[in-house]
C-alpha cells in the first residue's frame, strides 16, 4: 500500500470522526449516536483499502458498475456496501444482490423489483427513502408528502426493509439555513414513525454540513470529500 496515502486517509478519517464527536457533543447527542458512511464513489479500491485499514467498514457508491469492480478487488476484506446513487430500473438486480443498504429509493416499482431480486438467505436489503426537501426539479427523491405512500408500499416486501429517510439539499453556507432542511427530515419521520416501523435511521449531512445535520438528528452522515479528498472527475463525465 502508498504509504503517503494510507496517512493521508488515516489522518482524514481521524479528524471528520473529531468533527462528528464534537456535533455529538455539542448538540447533546450520545457519543457514538452517528455512524460515518465514507462515499467512496469515483475513488479507486486502494483508497477504500486504505481507509478499512484505518477503521472504517461502511462504504457508500453511486455508480453500479463501478462499485462492482471495486467488490471484486476488495472481496476478501469485510466491508458493507451502501447504495446512494440514483437508482436505474436495469440496476436494481445488482444493487439488490450486491449492497447491503440503499439511501435513494424513490419509486414503488424499484421497491418490488429489489425485495423480488434480494438473494435468497440473504438479510432484507436495508432501504431509506429518500425525501427532496430543497425543491429542485433537478435534485433526486420524493416530494415529502410522497414519502407515506411509498413506505406502506414497502411495509408489504420481505427482501427489503425501511430503516428510514435520507435527504441530499441543495449546499447552503450558513448553520442555519443548512439546518433546515434536516430538521424537516426529522420532523416528517417523527410524522410517519410507528411503533413496528420506527424509521430510526436518518441519512443526511455530507463533507459541508454533517455538524448540522447532527444537530437536527442525523444517525449517518456521507462523507466523501473529507475522507478521500477531492474527487478525480467520473469517467465520460
Ligand atoms: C457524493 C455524495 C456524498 C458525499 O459528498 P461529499 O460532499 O464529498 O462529502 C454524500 N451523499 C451522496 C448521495 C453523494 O452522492
Amino acid at each position: 500500500m502508498d504509504t503517503e496515502l494510507a496517512n493521508r486517509i488515516a489522518d482524514n478519517l481521524a479528524r471528520v470522526r473529531e468533527r462528528i464527536a464534537a456535533a455529538e457533543a455539542r448538540y447533546g447527542r450520545p457519543p457514538g449516536s452517528v455512524a460515518l458512511l465514507a462515499v467512496s464513489k469515483v475513488q479507486g479500491a486502494e483508497r477504500i483499502n486504505a481507509a478499512h485499514a484505518a477503521g472504517q467498514t461502511a462504504f457508500g457508491e453511486s455508480y453500479v458498475q463501478e462499485a462492482l469492480d471495486k467488490q471484486a478487488v476488495l472481496a476478501d476484506l469485510p466491508l458493507l456496501w451502501h447504495f446512494v446513487g440514483r437508482v436505474q430500473t436495469n440496476k436494481t438486480r445488482d444493487i439488490a444482490a450486491h449492497f447491503d443498504w440503499l439511501h435513494s429509493l424513490c419509486d414503488s416499482k424499484h421497491a418490488r423489483r429489489l425485495a423480488a431480486q434480494r438473494p435468497a438467505g440473504a438479510p432484507p436489503l436495508q432501504v431509506c427513502v429518500q425525501v427532496n426537501l430543497s425543491g429542485e426539479a433537478s435534485k433526486a427523491g420524493l416530494p415529502p408528502e410522497e414519502a407515506a405512500a411509498l413506505i406502506d408500499a414497502c411495509r408489504a416486501l420481505s427482501g427489503i426493509a425501511v430503516a428510514g429517510l435520507m435527504t441530499l439539499p441543495a449546499p447552503a453556507e450558513d448553520l442555519a439555513t443548512q439546518r433546515r432542511p434536516f430538521a424537516a427530515l426529522r420532523a416528517l419521520r417523527d410524522r410517519l414513525a410507528t411503533p413496528d416501523l420506527p424509521l430510526s435511521t436518518l441519512s443526511m449531512g455530507m463533507t459541508a454540513d454533517l455538524e448540522a445535520a447532527i444537530a437536527e438528528g442525523a444517525t449517518m452522515v456521507r462523507v466523501g470529500t473529507a475522507v478521500f479528498g477531492p474527487r478525480p472527475p467520473a469517467v465520460g463525465a
